[in-house]
């Protein structure tokens, strides 16, 4: 990239050292409506890589729009090198849902619209249905680009720890990936073989299959809008800004850092009030008390206990519960 390169995405622009604000439209609802991304797009004023940052595919993720809007806020493309690519809300009618899904298009028709998790449908097709085109149109942004970031929080009811959720290891990328995320400093990695964050279609899956390292990046909780996490969130996207030599910051890591093989979840085995006892973010140790069920009649009905020792990464904050809803996860 020259000095004087302008960029250019989806017809949009860019002289070197500034910002444009744009849109990608995706398809039309049935009163016309248009549905499209919206696009944030930085130019540094120096050459480097371009990176992707993408939040809120699952509409009731607004924390991680929160991380995305305050990473850019940091950002001087005077003194950036390389570009970004943003996109604040990945799935807008799943935004206008406030839920993980896009309900309407759902509710109406289910087997038009499954499968209906953009998230879990990459690369996507431009002619498919609405899950796949968010997809799509998503990707062919991502393909431009060195290396992507995908916000996620929980879903509503669930709180994790800022982590970092990677491909799984046979991945070809996976080294690269690993290094993104260590650069980033979330404080907690897990590398884990198995379950739906490795399965064939997941956005950062097919992202580093494609060469551009991806992982899911989570935290906080579905639902809630907490801007302590997101500076936190901002600072760990910094941190990998850094590490891309985009940036000048010096890096803010984690205190420490634990990189784990594998989750643990526990489920509910009665119904009830779910009392959380470990604090998240701790280490736990075997046969340590996570949460109390306590049924309508004020009876402790199950203690969910450690089975290992591991690292209490995420925990349920509903307040109640039904035998085989999921209480805690614990990482090991
Ligand atoms: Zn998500």
């Amino acid at each position: 990239m020259s000095d004087k390169e302008i960029m250019e995405v989806a017809g949009i622009k860019v002289q070197p050292g500034t910002i444009q604000r744009g849109s990608i439209p995706v398809l039309e609802l049935a009163d016309g409506t248009p549905i499209s991304l919206p696009l944030i797009l930085i130019n540094g004023a120096k050459p480097g890589p371009r990176l992707y940052i993408g939040s809120a595919i699952h509409g009731d993720e607004v924390t991680g729009i929160g991380v995305l809007i305050e990473a850019l806020k940091r950002i001087d493309p005077k003194t950036l090198s390389g570009q970004i690519i943003a996109v604040p809300v990945q799935q807008p009618l799943s935004l206008y849902a406030d839920h993980r899904l896009p309900l309407a298009q759902l509710l109406k028709s289910p087997l038009d619209q499954s499968p209906s998790d953009a998230w879990l449908v990459f690369p996507g097709d431009k002619n498919g249905n609405v899950a796949q085109r968010f997809a799509a149109n998503i990707f062919e942004l991502i393909k431009t680009c060195k290396y992507a970031i995908d916000i996620h929080t929980p879903t509503r009811g669930g709180r994790y720890v800022p982590i970092a959720i990677l491909p799984a290891s046979k991945e070809k990328n996976f080294s690269d990936v690993l290094e993104f995320a260590k650069a980033m400093s979330p404080g907690y990695i897990m590398c884990n073989d198995t379950g739906i964050y490795v399965e064939n279609g997941i956005l950062c899956v097919e992202c580093t299959r494609a060469g551009i390292p991806c992982f899911t990046f989570e935290l906080g909780e579905g639902g809630r809008l907490e801007d302590e996490l997101a500076q936190i969130g901002a600072t760990c996207v910094l941190n990998g800004m850094h590490w891309m030599s985009m940036i000048d910051v010096k890096p803010t890591p984690a205190k420490k850092t634990y990189i784990m093989k594998q989750f643990i979840g526990l489920r509910a085995e009665h119904g009830g009030l779910l009392y959380t006892e470990a604090e998240l973010g701790t280490e736990v140790s075997k046969g340590q008390l996570l949460a109390r069920i306590v049924n309508v009649f004020g009876d402790e009905v199950q203690r969910v206990v450690a089975p290992l020792d591991g690292v209490f990464v995420r925990s349920t904050t509903l307040s109640n519960v039904a035998s085989g809803d999921r209480v805690a996860t614990i990482g090991v």
